[in-house]
């Protein structure tokens, strides 16, 4: 009688960048022989791939740990196997905390899964804690997104070094990877029906100097869209100081570059810029997002502020709040300054009280709430080509994203009326916007348009 395949679940918890380790495990498992399942109650085994970049994320991969040792005790869950940020971060002190827990791997040791999974399997403990810039990075892997949009990381790593940060100490220093690679994983992905990639790094805008001597962002772009169909291509995570004339041209002159651009600036007084130890300064993050804005009204920018952090002073609090309403960025991310063990930041003097912080959050989520209703405002009417993404039976409506709006960040446009056949998920259509709703749009189909697989 043939041996029964032994069944591994996964749980990956963060960001893009974190779910493609994930998907590289996936495919390096599928090729040992093991089957993947979705379901955490038919698994023999679980995967949690952990985050543990802010506090808030390491009491998330906790809480994982000990709901998945509870289905070690009380279901047929076999094994429980920990890896990423957490074991970077923690090593063995995880197996200390967690006896459930039977193998650990950090960053650097992600290619041993397979290894771990049949230590796990026969019932030993794998343990690998290796430094984070030995992990090969990318492989093939099972793309675990919608089918029609897909990330891909072109670096790991980051040497930007900012005061609060903990990555650089998790993710070692910035390794870009080789454009062929990155190239031919385009390629693959275009051969899935990948309608969507988006590029991934913790500072994109620096790819290329580590292997080429220079800032290659602009160069990566271009290439992949000439050797690939793909007609969107997005870009995440790009820092301020390092948005290049070419980076500026790809988005001026290449249709297929989206244009919307993150760009965490994190402030805008140079004296919390320094003390961030964060590069450029207040000029250029002005200059920079004057340029992008030249690009096209209809640039759409979306960017990340901490306020509170520490010494932060009302003036400069003040200075930010001006600055953000001046901007009008299009989307905002805003964080209260969270103290991170093992970053310099975390003994710097004047740390600013948890009200305090609240209440500068507070300030700067309102403001943008009104800058985002403005905005939303000036979008009805405007006829924009959406990727339909999937039908909601309850509001009868398609939900969609068009070039404005990231997948899992951002908004969704939502389309009335549209008869509940006419799409399926990854195909483009040509809407009229007449609504909006909190952060989402609503709107109906443009003169009935319908476009399969348009470029
Ligand atoms: S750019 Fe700064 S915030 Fe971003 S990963 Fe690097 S050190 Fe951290």
């Amino acid at each position: 009688m043939e041996k029964k395949k032994t069944k591994v679940g996964f749980i990956s918890l963060g960001c893009s960048k974190n779910l493609m380790d994930t998907e590289v495990m996936l495919g390096e498992l599928n090729s040992a022989g093991y089957e993947i399942t979705p379901e955490e109650t038919e698994a023999d085994i679980i995967i949690l791939n952990t985050c543990s970049f802010i506090k808030d994320a390491k009491t998330e991969a906790v809480d994982n740990i000990l709901d998945i040792a509870w289905l070690k005790d009380n279901a047929s869950l076999k094994g429980l196997i920990v890896c990423g940020c957490l074991v970077q971060r923690y090593g063995e002190e995880i197996l200390s905390e967690f006896p459930e827990v039977d193998a650990i791997l950090s960053v650097g040791a992600i290619h041993e899964i397979a290894d771990a999974v049949k230590a796990v399997e026969n019932g030993e403990k794998y343990v690998s804690v290796k430094p984070p810039e030995q992990a090969s990075m990318g492989g093939d892997r099972i793309v675990t997104t919608p089918e029609h949009y897909a990330y891909m990381k072109i670096a790991e790593g980051c040497d930007n070094r900012c005061t609060y940060c903990a990555i650089p100490n998790i993710r070692g220093k910035f390794r870009s990877r080789p454009m062929e690679d990155l190239i031919k994983e385009a390629k693959d992905m275009e051969k899935l029906g990948v309608r969507e990639l988006i590029l991934v790094a913790q500072d994109t805008t620096r790819y290329g100097q580590d292997l080429y001597g220079e800032y290659k962002l602009a160069e990566l772009i271009h290439s992949i869209s000439e050797q690939t169909y793909i007609p969107w291509i997005r870009v995440l995570y790009c820092y301020p100081d390092k948005i290049t004339e070419e980076l500026l041209d790809e988005f001026k002159n290449n249709e297929r570059l989206v244009k919307y651009i993150d760009i965490p600036i994190q402030h805008i007084n140079d004296d919390v810029l320094k003390k961030m130890n964060r590069h450029g300064g207040k000029e250029a993050i002005v200059s920079s997002i004057k340029k992008l804005r030249g690009i096209s009204p209809y640039m759409t920018i979306r960017s990340t502020v901490i306020v509170g952090f520490p010494g932060e002073t009302e003036e400069q609090f003040s200075e930010l709040l001006a600055y953000l309403k001046e901007a009008r960025f299009d989307r905002l991310g805003v964080f209260e300054y969270s103290k991170e063990e093992g970053t310099p930041a975390e003994k710097f003097k004047g740390q600013v009280s948890k009200e305090k912080k609240a209440e500068r959050y507070k300030a700067v989520t309102e403001q943008q709430a009104e800058i985002v209703d403005e905005l939303n405002a000036e979008k009805e009417g405007q006829i924009v080509k959406v990727l339909i993404e999937g039908y909601d039976p309850v509001s009868e409506s398609y939900y969609s994203r068009s070039y404005a709006d990231a997948p899992e960040i951002d908004g969704k446009i939502y389309i009335t009326g549209a008869p509940k056949n006419a799409f399926s998920p990854g195909d483009f259509a040509d809407v009229k916007i007449y609504a909006s709703v909190d952060c989402d749009l609503v709107a109906e189909i443009y003169s009935g348009s319908k476009h399969k697989r348009k470029i």
